[in-house]
């Protein structure tokens, strides 16, 4: 078993800055991250909404983090936690190459991933016109036609924040009742925006990107091709959070305080696998910091 000061379960923006805030505070870090860093982050194309960068790919903008933790003397691990005990003052940590790992503190970084439709031409069209991320990618279809799937708050904001850019929004609910709050479904429908009421998108065609998407009424059972530039997959989110011994919200995420601390002593969660308004690379940074700061006040006071 090996010790740190602190453990950092994920390296999306929020686990990469709670390295470099900690480390840099003089604690011993090891991060954890199962694939390669920047998390969701990572996959976005252009990432033009982070304070002071005009416009970065998100993988090398999560590479600069990463350069910068590893510069403060956080450690790297390439690999997957299999087991969390989390109870005692000492947190114990499994992974399925490395062994295990302990350490008094421990920041949850794991973040979340968007529920996908999981329709033929989703995952082929990812990128080239399927997109999950609106505020990421709606600027990219500027004068274009965009359909959204989803009646939910992300939804419903998401096609609104759309119809700024785009020549025409359609969203496609499964329902005729939107679950999004009132105030945002009364904006809607006094909106440009189309909403295709008991109707599911069931695939997504095109030749190198997508062109169309595949709709079926879910009354009718009758399918219509319509013709879309894009398609924002806005259907809910998935958190890491499975097999944690925390009490979650009903979407499955980590409840924090405003430290960034959970309910047991010495487990902190930052970024995108919290319950929070807004998950950005922004937003989930500035958990990072902050977890970090109350681990290294828990660590060294
Ligand atoms: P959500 O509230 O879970 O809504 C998901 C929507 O997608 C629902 O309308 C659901 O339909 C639909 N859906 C789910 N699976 C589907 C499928 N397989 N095919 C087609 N449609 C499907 O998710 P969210 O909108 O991402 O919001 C997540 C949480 O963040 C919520 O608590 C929300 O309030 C919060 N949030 C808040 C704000 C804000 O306060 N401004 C903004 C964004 C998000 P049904 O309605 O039929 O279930």
């Amino acid at each position: 078993m090996k010790n740190y000061d602190l453990l950092i379960i994920g390296g999306g923006p929020a686990g990469l800055t709670a390295a470099i805030y900690a480390a840099r505070g003089g604690a011993s870090v090891l991060l954890i991250e199962k694939a390669g860093v920047g998390g969701q982050a990572a996959l976005t194309a252009d990432v033009e909404n982070y304070p002071g960068i005009l416009s970065s790919g998100g993988y090398e903008l999560a590479a600069l983090m990463a350069q910068q933790a590893e510069k403060f003397g956080a450690q790297f691990l390439y690999d997957e936690v299999t087991a969390f005990n989390l109870t005692g003052t000492v947190k114990t940590i499994s992974t399925a190459y490395s062994g295990d790992f302990s350490a008094p503190a421990i920041i949850l970084c794991m973040g979340a991933r968007p529920r996908k439709l999981q329709i033929p031409g989703e995952n082929e069209f990812a990128g080239r016109g399927v997109s999950y991320c609106a505020t990421c990618d709606g600027a990219f279809f500027k004068n274009k036609t965009v359909t959204v799937s989803g009646g939910g708050n992300t939804a419903v904001e998401d096609a609104l924040y759309l119809s700024r850019f785009a020549a025409k929004v359609r969203l496609i609910h499964r329902r005729d009742t939107l679950r999004a709050e009132r105030i945002l479904a009364e904006h809607i429908k006094n909106s440009s925006v189309e909403i295709v009421w008991n109707s599911v998108v069931t695939a997504a065609t095109g030749n190198d990107k997508l062109s169309a998407v595949i709709v079926k009424n879910v009354l009718t059972g009758t399918e219509a091709s319509l013709n879309t530039d894009g398609l924002f997959v806005a259907i809910g989110q998935v958190p890491y959070t499975d097999n944690l011994p925390l009490k979650l919200s009903d979407g499955g995420y980590i409840p924090v305080n405003s430290d960034m601390s959970t309910k047991i002593p010495g487990v902190f969660a930052a970024g995108d696998i919290t319950e929070k308004p807004l998950r950005q690379i922004v937003t989930a940074a500035a958990d990072g910091a902050v977890a970090a700061q109350a681990a290294l006040k828990r660590l060294f006071n």
